[in-house]
């Protein structure tokens, strides 16, 4: 049986796990792929997708700092309209690319299910309001938290957020004007790609439960320092990985793929 091509777009792009899940995805039902990583720079999306169909590509995910550009390149579905943020791309039967989003429903199941951590009646902290922040925000929302707070160094863009979504418990502050206590505190940056660290007060981070949407197979330097800051709890961003890729998967091959045991040999990887 010949291979069925799909990758992951992004820049960077050598860090990503995203080959490996699909890969064990894959094995579950004996489906035969080839699922690369593509190195694309911003503004290059449409062009680098456009080579990739042209050799037999099927389906892409998209990764920072490219998912509002994906958003504007494809007819986006569902979740992803009101995010303007596409993580998972595809062509249908006429040819056409279509674009959705499983990055908040994925963050939901792995905070609500394999974490067993709350949201309803929470206060939460988002720091980021690129791609990912856009992505995890209507999935968030509609667990009923008090309120979800957006702290960016680029106030624009989460003014932005903020206007869009539209929902009296979304706020937004600069980092130096944070003043409540946090029970969940997700770091949705990008700053570990490029060794940076967030302009957060660390003492915010004591007594929170605080989660990193970067992940790795060793401590990320976020979880690093909320477990030094006195942390409630403390989980990186694989399981949420594991978990959009699973719905992303079931989207391009139409079943769904056990995650926990994805989970565990990653885990046991590291
Ligand atoms: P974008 O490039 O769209 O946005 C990056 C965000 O990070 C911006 O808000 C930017 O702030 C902020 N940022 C970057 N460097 C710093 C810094 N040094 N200090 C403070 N803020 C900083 O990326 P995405 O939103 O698409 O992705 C963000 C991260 O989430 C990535 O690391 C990605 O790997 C991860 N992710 C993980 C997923 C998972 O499944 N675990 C799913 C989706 C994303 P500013 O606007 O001020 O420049």
């Amino acid at each position: 049986m010949s291979q069925l091509l799909f990758g992951v777009m992004g820049d960077p792009i050598s860090h990503s796990l995203s080959p490996q899940i699909h890969q064990l995805f894959a094995a579950q039902f004996d489906i035969q792929l080839h699922y690369e990583k593509i190195q694309v720079p911003r503004g290059q999306l449409k062009h680098a997708l456009q080579m990739f169909r042209e050799k037999g590509g099927r389906g892409a995910n998209v990764t920072a700092p490219l998912k509002e550009e994906a958003f504007l390149i494809c007819q986006a579905e569902n979740s992803a309209r009101l995010a303007q943020a596409v993580n998972t791309l595809y062509w249908n039967q006429s040819n056409e690319l279509r674009g959705t989003n499983t990055d908040g429903l994925g963050l939901c199941q792995d905070l609500l299910v394999n974490l067993e951590w709350a949201l309803d009646g929470k206060r939460i902290l988002i720091c980021g309001a690129g791609g990912a922040t856009a992505g995890i925000l209507e999935p968030l929302l509609s667990h009923q938290p008090v309120e979800i707070v957006i702290a960016n160094r680029d106030m624009t863009r989460a003014k932005t957020l903020v206007e869009r979504f539209n929902d009296p418990a979304l706020q937004m502050s600069a980092y130096e004007d944070l003043h409540v206590d946090f029970d969940l505190i997700i770091n949705a940056t990008s700053a570990h790609l490029s060794g940076a660290s967030i302009p957060l007060d660390p003492n915010f981070l004591k007594g929170a439960a605080c989660y990193d949407l970067g992940y790795s197979l060793t401590i990320t330097p976020f979880c690093e320092l909320a477990k030094t800051h006195g942390a409630k709890a403390v989980s990186d961003g694989l399981g949420m990985l594991i978990e959009q890729a699973a719905l992303g998967f079931e989207i391009w091959h139409g079943v769904k793929p056990n995650t926990s045991r994805v989970r565990g040999i990653l885990r046991s990887n590291a």
